[in-house]
């Protein structure tokens, strides 16, 4: 089966960096891009599809999200943003309905999100358990998105549940042990949340450590309440990300720019909260490589939206269009560890999206403007 669109009035591929391309045709065959060029030159194909001058743009990577809960927090929601700060702790909350939740509810749930996110043009997804926190809660959490995604992360160690609040360290005994074999066959990676509140870096090292040799990737959720040895942990251990990084130290923006880790932004978390956003200037000029994503969780970031975490971006973490359209597609690949997907390169999948737009400037230009024309995805 292969697929022709022509008319592309702007087509992005990230081939060698950033490429883009005027007046495109691409062909897709298998499911893979098979053929870029100008009209006029290219190969026949089985179905044609009129771009009409769209933009075309690599699907997005979401490679951060925790969709597997129910429950609803907008009543603390409606009080943040009425006066009270965000702590950790309002986890417990989704904790106490996930566990109280039949696995058909949490199913449905997770489906409602993640169509929404197709909608939005997001092609690939990271699913995080996390608001189970026993074994059995954590691996149903991640039995369940394993059926919408090969990307899901075992985030036992979300934060430390209420039954263990005086006894931590068994809860990291338990996270290290019995639980991780418990989701360590559903999982491909491992997450630790190392904040205020939540896990320090001693346990997160252990915590991590104890999923490596299972075959698990590390990555992070760090430095998002205050500065700590989070993020050093995270370079110091080769994870594929560390995900927040609202407060950097330079020292961190420099380790992060000489290493393989990426840096995932978060811009939905600081928008709903009221915390200030982090500069990405800092870790775009250093070098670092740099990922947005949506972290759509019931608490911090109820948000399914790429075009939005790419307009706040834009507007208030200075990136450019251009920046912030790569970290959303190609930079959540890299956080995933993937080279098949984040671009539009041939060879690479050919998921992809058609805007309802001359150009993906318009993202941030139109905030809050639904610009998803078409989603073409060889995953559905
Ligand atoms: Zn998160």
């Amino acid at each position: 089966m292969s697929i022709l669109i022509d008319n592309i009035g702007l087509l992005v591929t990230h081939e060698h960096g950033r490429s883009e391309r005027q007046n495109a045709v691409l062909v897709i065959e298998n499911n893979r891009v098979a053929w870029i060029g100008d009209a006029g030159k290219a190969p026949d194909a089985d179905e044609r599809i009129d771009a009409e001058g769209r933009c075309v743009i690599p699907g997005f990577v979401d490679s951060h999200s925790h969709l597997v809960f129910a429950g609803d927090r907008s009543a603390e929601f409606e009080h943040r943003m009425t006066g009270q700060p965000y702590a950790a702790g309002g986890i417990r909350t989704t904790v106490a309905a996930t566990r109280a939740a039949s696995n058909a509810v949490l199913t449905a749930n997770t489906g409602r999100l993640v169509a929404e996110m197709r909608a939005q043009g997001t092609t690939t997804v990271e699913i995080k358990s996390g608001y189970g926190l026993t074994t059995a809660d954590e691996a149903r959490a991640l039995a369940i998105a394993k059926t919408f995604t090969s990307e899901t992360t075992y985030l036992g160690a979300h934060v430390v549940p209420v039954e263990f609040a005086d006894n931590p360290a068994d809860y990291v005994a338990l996270v290290t042990g019995d639980m991780l074999d418990a989701c360590a066959p559903h999982a491909k990676w491992i997450d630790v949340f190392c904040d205020n509140g939540a896990f320090d870096v001693d346990q997160a090292r252990v915590i991590l450590k104890a999923g490596m040799p299972r075959g698990l990737g590390a990555r992070m959720h760090g430095a998002q309440l205050a500065p700590s040895g989070a993020v050093q942990l995270a370079v110091e251990l080769g994870a594929a990300s560390v995900d927040h990084c609202t407060y950097l130290t330079d020292a961190d923006v420099d380790a992060l720019a000489h290493s393989d880790t990426v840096a995932t932004l978060l811009p939905g978390v600081e928008f709903s909260t009221r915390q200030p956003y982090p500069d990405a200037r800092r870790l775009l000029d250093a070098g670092a490589t740099v990922a947005l994503a949506c972290d759509c969780n019931p608490g911090s970031s109820y948000t399914t939206s790429m075009p939005f975490c790419i307009a706040v971006a834009v507007r208030d973490m200075n990136f450019s269009p251009a920046e912030a359209l790569w970290s959303a597609t190609a930079g959540g690949a890299a956080a995933l560890g993937r080279t098949d997907i984040g671009g539009l390169a041939v060879g690479q999948r050919a998921d992809l999206v058609i805007l309802d737009a001359p150009s993906y400037v318009h993202l941030a230009y139109r905030p809050g403007v639904p610009l998803v024309h078409r989603v073409i995805s060889a995953a559905h």
